[in-house]
């Protein structure tokens, strides 16, 4: 509210709304809950009456200008015992509790004891005072639950009790009673806690609060009384069942408490059920739940209370389930005609889907247990231990795997999380800060962890039979069944089911631009091919070689120290890249795939400790002191800025040949017994056309000189990863060369911003927290800096070259924002890692949709 309405104090007739088919509420002005208790009016459902208070009319009430509540209550049948309930625009960023019984005093209580009865009535004029004094008064919980007197006794000392701790009686006016429970929810919507906890779920900062006033069904009485809540699926599987409670003589969703009496609503083998005791209450449920999934075409949860027999319904709130039942719901919501497929792929956030997607710990591996906690977010993820948000953004920036160990976490925390592949706190529940985000993000997850010791300061986690794990030590989150293990135990694929393929074919018909995956690994290929990735967009050869057998065969070969030793070294690892290859191809069998010439930075070739540097002196058959010098004399101070990608590749020519000549042996070997392979062979870190003309003659040379060898034909694509600022600017040369270019984000983002990829992390979350970037730029492409040299570098390319294809397959080809930016400046595909796949594949497909319903 501005500043000009707070000092225009009186009553406008928009302050209050009566909900009628026709008033004028809506979700952003009035909150979810308002406009969902509006359809189910206009459906003709028995709803009590509702006033809904508007996002500025509650704003004024925190700020003190409060409507006029005498005005309020004459909406409402006189002596109409209230409560009030939260309205915020999405559902998800909570708000404040429901205050029930509003209006209950001495008086009222005697002439409502008349018609349901004294013990009823006495009942909830005590639950009254309770909540009033807790929520409202903000007195003393324990005071009020210490009384352990029923009946009048009960409410008799829960009024003392008031009075003595407020030093007042309890409130007897109706109007006084309702304006204070409308003061203190909006307050409470106002307060730091709240607006931290709604903002880490995504609200913007100035997120407003409507309330609705509902004439209550008291749930309490004479005859057949209760409340409950049903819905029409399993919201853990997504499956058609009816599922909720009904507790006879409660309110609210008591019936979902603990260790309440409750009653299944459908007959059930296991115990009573609502069915047998009220059957006509329970078909009349059952008829406005199927009309309410019908008309306001969504899984619905049907808050309901039956008053002496006769059934009402307060509140319909949409059915919130595990991503599982998501998809599903969305799948079966549109089968049956009740939503198109568009709007099923719109109800699916792409994040959400990486929950389901996610690996598991082998069923059969063996498992070193080292602690247990909540398990909060499903999946399973190894990393070494970072105990601060900083480290696991170091750790990201150097695409080393991390674990984010914190004793909770706060909105501080949710970039490190970001970075993390998963998380795991001391403290914490199932709705703790991070279980809550760790789910939205899809990252496996164990929350209150509290018989491990978590000494952050001393950057040690104690497992729970004593064992110490530091910082840099590789642990398994299983987010699945809660536990943390050392190591890195065998994974499984993510299982996916009928639902999800169906989603992601509807997505397949919708997206306008392609994805593929990176993928290095014959691993990694099939995931891509089991989320229907449209090719390989990035194998990072060099990443073939970080298994310790091979990695020292590729050492010797970058120390060699002329090209017959290298061509010894050369002559290893060719059968090596071949088999890697013919696998990769057998796995994608009539996708294309993109092979990455080698681009190590040489820092992370070398051996660094003392067992490496013996372990090459051993096979290169030299003193260790040799070695040790060349490894400082091969020392850079820039090695993302040197001896790398092409540069080696012109510089040590016999690579870049073995891996072409592995490349089309390889093609033809898979050729055998498949479909026919084209590979896409692809040069880094380019900075001049020359380097793609040298490297160009090389290689075709050597497939020449195969086609000749083995008298058999073949084709393939060469391209270049565009990477370098350079390499933009002279797109129209150097797409003259090759068939493709492919945006290297993650290096292209580094030297645009002169930002160093392995020491950002270090200030990233302070940088954006000051507002000097938007987001961090590894993360969400940059389209203002980074995106102006991708628009250059498509149009000055495909001036060189029409008909050039063009992709990006740095790390932003699975973020959603990213995705957007690739599609406006008409890229063909975005490559990202394989469980990004299907987020990719939706996000681009609500991307072309929400265009398509823009223009209309
Ligand atoms: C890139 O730079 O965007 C890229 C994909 O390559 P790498 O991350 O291997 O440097
Ligand atoms: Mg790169």
């Amino acid at each position: 509210m501005d500043d000009a309405a707070l000092q225009n104090p009186g009553i406008e007739d928009r302050d209050v709304t009566p909900i009628t088919p026709t008033a004028p509420v809506q979700s952003p002005t009035h909150g979810g809950r308002a406009k969902c208790l509006q359809r189910l009016v206009r459906l003709d459902l028995p709803v009590p009456r509702t006033v809904a208070l508007s996002f500025e009319t509650v704003r004024g009430i925190a700020h003190g200008k409060m409507p006029d509540i005498h005005a309020l209550l004459e909406s409402f049948n006189p002596g109409a015992v209230l409560c009030v309930r939260p309205s915020s625009e999405d559902p998800d960023w909570g708000g404040p509790g429901a205050i029930l019984n509003v209006g209950l005093n001495d008086e009222r209580l005697a002439r409502l004891a008349r018609s349901i009865g004294a013990e009823a009535a006495t009942q909830l004029y005590t639950r009254f005072v309770h909540a009033y004094a807790v929520e409202v008064a903000r007195l003393d919980p324990d005071v009020f639950a210490d009384i352990d007197a029923e009946g009048a006794a009960g409410l008799a000392a829960a009024l003392a009790a008031y009075e003595e701790e407020a030093e007042e009686p309890f409130p007897q006016d109706p109007a006084v009673q309702l304006s204070e429970v409308l003061r203190s929810m909006a307050r409470a919507w106002e307060g730091t806690t709240a607006r931290l906890l709604r903002q880490a779920k995504g609200a913007p900062a100035d997120a407003g609060l409507g309330l609705v006033v509902q004439e209550m069904a008291l749930g309490l009485g004479v005859g057949e009384c209760g409340s409950g809540v049903l819905q029409l699926v399993n919201p853990a599987t997504g499956l058609p069942q009816i599922t909720g409670r009904y507790l006879s003589q409660s309110q609210g969703r008591e019936a979902l408490e603990k260790g309440a009496a409750s009653l299944y609503l459908e007959r059930d083998p296991r115990g009573p059920s609502l069915e047998e005791l009220a059957p006509e209450a329970f078909s009349e449920i059952l008829t406005h739940a199927a009309r309410m999934r019908r008309r306001l075409r969504a899984e619905m949860q049907v808050e309901f209370t039956i008053e002496n027999g006769r059934l009402f319904i307060l509140d319909g709130v949409m059915v919130t389930g595990s991503s599982r039942a998501a998809v599903r719901i969305a799948v079966r919501l549109a089968g049956d005609g009740i939503i198109t497929r568009q709007e099923a792929l719109m109800r699916v956030e792409p994040r959400a889907l990486s929950e389901l997607l996610h690996r598991q710990v082998d069923p059969e591996a063996l498992r070193d247990t080292i602690g247990r906690g909540v398990a909060a977010s499903p999946g399973a993820a190894t990393g070494r231990i970072v105990f601060t948000a900083a480290e696991a953004q170091a750790s990201a920036a150097r695409d080393e795997p991390c674990v984010l160990v914190r004793r909770e976490t706060s909105p501080e925390d949710v970039r490190g999380m970001h970075a993390a592949v998963a998380v795991l706190t001391e403290r914490g529940g199932m709705t703790s800060h991070a279980a809550v985000i760790g789910r939205g993000l899809g990252l496996p997850c164990v929350v209150g962890a509290g018989r491990m010791a978590f000494h952050l300061r001393r950057g040690e986690l104690r497992a729970e039979d004593g064992r110490v794990f530091r910082a840099g030590d590789t642990i398994t989150v299983d987010g699945t069944q809660g536990a943390v293990l050392a190591g890195a135990p065998p994974t499984v694929e993510a299982m996916l089911d009928d639902s999800f393929r169906t989603l992601m074919a509807w997505a397949d018909a919708e997206r306008d631009i392609g994805v593929r995956a990176n993928a290095d690994t014959p691993a990694d290929a099939q995931t891509a091919r089991n989320f229907m990735a449209g090719g390989i967009g990035l194998c990072r050869t060099e990443h073939m070689f970080f298994e310790p057998g091979r990695l020292t065969v590729m050492r010797e070969m970058i120390f060699a120290d002329g090209p017959e030793d290298r061509r010894d070294a050369l002559r290893q690892l060719l059968p090596m890249q071949r088999a890697d290859f013919t696998e990769l191809f057998g796995i994608m069998t009539g996708l294309p795939v993109c092979i990455r010439l080698f681009d190590p930075p040489l820092h992370e070739v070398l051996p660094v400790d003392r067992a490496g540097v013996r372990d090459l002196a051993e096979s290169l058959g030299l003193p260790i002191s040799e070695v040790s010098r060349r490894i400082e004399s091969m020392g850079e101070y820039n090695p993302m800025l040197g001896m790398r990608g092409v540069r080696l590749g012109v510089t040590v020519p016999e690579i870049y040949d073995m891996q072409a000549r592995a490349i089309f042996e390889a093609t033809l070997e898979a050729r055998r017994d498949g479909a026919p392979v084209v590979p896409e062979i692809m040069i880094p870190l380019v900075s001049t056309p020359r380097e793609v003309e040298h490297v160009r003659t090389r290689i075709d040379a050597v497939a020449a000189a195969v086609r000749a060898e083995r008298g058999r034909d073949f084709d393939y694509k060469l391209g270049v990863m565009v990477e370098t600022p350079r390499a933009c600017l002279l797109a129209e040369e150097v797409a003259r060369h090759v068939q493709f270019l492919s945006f290297g984000t993650n290096d292209l983002t580094q030297m645009t911003y002169g930002l160093s990829r392995d020491d950002a992390g270090r200030f990233m979350s302070e940088y954006v927290a000051l507002g000097m970037f938007e987001e961090d730029p590894f993360h969400v492409l940059d389209a203002e800096g980074v995106g102006e040299l991708l628009r250059i570098g498509v149009e000055r390319g495909r001036r060189g070259h029409p008909g050039l294809s063009l992709s990006l397959c740095g790390e932003h080809g699975g973020n959603p924002a990213s995705i957007d930016v690739c599609r406006a400046i008409g890229l063909d595909y975005v490559s990202c890692s394989p469980f990004r796949v299907p987020v990719a594949q939706l996000a681009a497909a609500q991307l072309a949709i929400r265009d398509r319903i823009e223009r209309g």
